[in-house]
């Protein structure tokens, strides 16, 4: 088993230490785990949206939440996963400077790379959501995947996560997304990034794994290598539904998954 996606109270909007969720892990038998904490948010976003404070750690706790991830792997206690050193950052357009001068500032195994944030709003918090009347369901999904493929194609991520988040609140096109899940799966093959499997969507409304059936198959088709997170807020969602994940891999056609080891990617058996 592996969870790749993996938060602690350290961002503000999720429970338990490194050591509650590296409990749970142990005690599930998981092989890898990635810590991939939200990466601190620019000072301006931080200024404009009273909310973001909750988003990510702060920067003041990058150097901690570092050493403290890093002691844990290197401790490598048995019976134990191998622990990997991620952070889960912002790839919003703008956002790719800041994003580059943190994650050079640490020896990280992963970068999950995701989009949030359109036009500065918070499309994935539950306490935002009239932002949906203000956008047309055909412009929000356009404007999500082209920024999406914007992240892979900037060369930051290592695989990019939750790739059809705006589904979490039931928000669909209205036209068939088909042509979208297309261009971004060439646009992620092309950059030659991975695309995580994530069960989080389980536990939302839109109770679907991200991403779509029809969205897998498309990246399967065009070889892109995909990872498996839970996108764990709570200790005790580590690894969660992992059966889900590997039966939805298992029908697009996977064979195997991919962890991310010091910014390389390695194959691993389902
Ligand atoms: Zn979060
Ligand atoms: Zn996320």
């Amino acid at each position: 088993m592996i969870d790749m996606h993996v938060h602690t109270r350290r961002c503000r909007h999720a429970r338990g230490s490194v050591q509650d969720v590296l409990a749970v892990a142990r005690q599930r038998g998981l092989r890898y785990l990635g810590f991939a904490e939200h990466l601190p948010l620019p000072a301006l976003l931080l200024d404009q949206d009273p909310r973001a404070a909750s988003y990510a750690m702060p920067e003041s706790e990058l150097a901690d939440y570092v050493a403290e991830v890093s002691a844990v792997a290197e401790d490598g206690q048995e019976p134990g996963p191998r622990v990997l050193l991620g952070v889960e950052a912002d790839l919003h357009p703008g956002n790719e400077a800041h994003v580059r001068r943190l994650v050079s500032s640490a020896p990280f195994d992963f970068v999950l790379g995701s989009v949030h944030f359109l036009d500065g709003w918070a499309f994935d918090d539950p306490e935002l959501l009239d932002g949906y009347d203000r956008w047309d369901a055909d412009r929000l999904w356009t404007r999500y995947f082209e920024d999406l493929a914007a992240a892979a194609a900037s060369g930051i991520a290592d695989a990019i996560a939750h790739p059809d988040l705006p589904k979490k609140f039931g928000c669909s096109p209205r036209t068939d997304p088909r042509e979208l899940y297309e261009a971004f799966a060439e646009a992620v093959a092309d950059a030659g990034v991975a695309v995580e499997v994530s069960t989080a969507g389980l536990r939302k409304p839109c109770a679907e794994i991200y991403p779509a059936p029809d969205l897998l198959a498309a990246l399967n088709r065009r070889g892109v290598p995909v990872t498996i997170g839970s996108d764990a807020h709570a200790p005790e969602e580590v690894g969660y539904a992992y059966e889900a994940a590997v039966a939805a891999l298992t029908d697009a056609g996977y064979r195997e998954a991919v962890v991310i080891v010091g910014r390389e990617i390695k194959e691993v058996p389902l």
